[in-house]
């Protein structure tokens, strides 16, 4: 596991690009957002590559991503929801860095999906019956991996963005091998 590169990890919803942005910037470091990298290399929405490719084309999309990704060093990368559903991307992931989860309860995914204005584009249902039923069960089915590779396990239910990433902070190997890099 490198400690030069943290991997978020968790539904999406939970606050991975917010937690990532913030915890880059406190260590000084770049960030990146698989689906903010995939729709470039795309030229398209995620709404639109899951409409035209099926999610079997956007995971094909996401898995080149994130192998570019991790290519680079001193960075933060949110990953998308279902990038642990492929054993590859797993198995990539645990020997690419450190991997923080967030975890939050589909009420509070549901909430903010429903807030969130960059949903209808970023995030197309992934089963025909959408809503707080398809946060339920795939975050049920979800957790398990989730669960697997995580490094560490954040509480993103209740605390800030600020106080997560201060939680992450504690946990990250990194902090021990190089203080002064925590940008503390
Ligand atoms: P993800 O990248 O995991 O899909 P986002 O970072 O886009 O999640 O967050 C989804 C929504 O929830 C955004 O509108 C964001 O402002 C909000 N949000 C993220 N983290 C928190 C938090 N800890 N508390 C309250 N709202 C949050
Ligand atoms: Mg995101």
């Amino acid at each position: 596991m490198h400690p030069s590169r943290i991997f978020l990890i968790g539904y999406r919803g939970t606050g991975k690009t917010t937690v990532g942005r913030l915890l880059a910037d406190r260590l000084g470091w770049a960030f990146a957002d698989c689906d903010e990298h995939i729709e470039a290399a795309a030229g398209m929405s995620i709404a639109d590559i899951f409409a035209r490719e099926g999610e079997a084309g956007f995971r094909d999309r996401e898995a080149v991503v994130l192998g570019d990704l991790s290519t680079r060093e001193r960075i933060v990368i949110a990953t998308g929801g279902g990038v642990v559903l492929r054993p590859e991307n797993r198995e990539h992931l645990l020997s690419a860095g450190f991997i923080a989860w967030l975890m939050a309860r589909p009420e509070t995914i549901w909430s903010r999906l429903q807030l969130d204005p960059t949903t209808r584009a970023r995030r197309p249902n992934l089963t025909p019956a959408g809503g707080i039923e398809e946060v339920r069960s795939l975050l049920a089915a979800r957790e398990p991996f989730y669960r697997a590779i995580a490094h560490f396990a954040a509480d993103a239910d209740a605390p800030s963005p600020d106080a997560i990433v201060a939680a992450i902070l504690t946990a990250w190997p990194g902090s021990l091998l190089s203080p002064s890099s925590s940008g503390a």
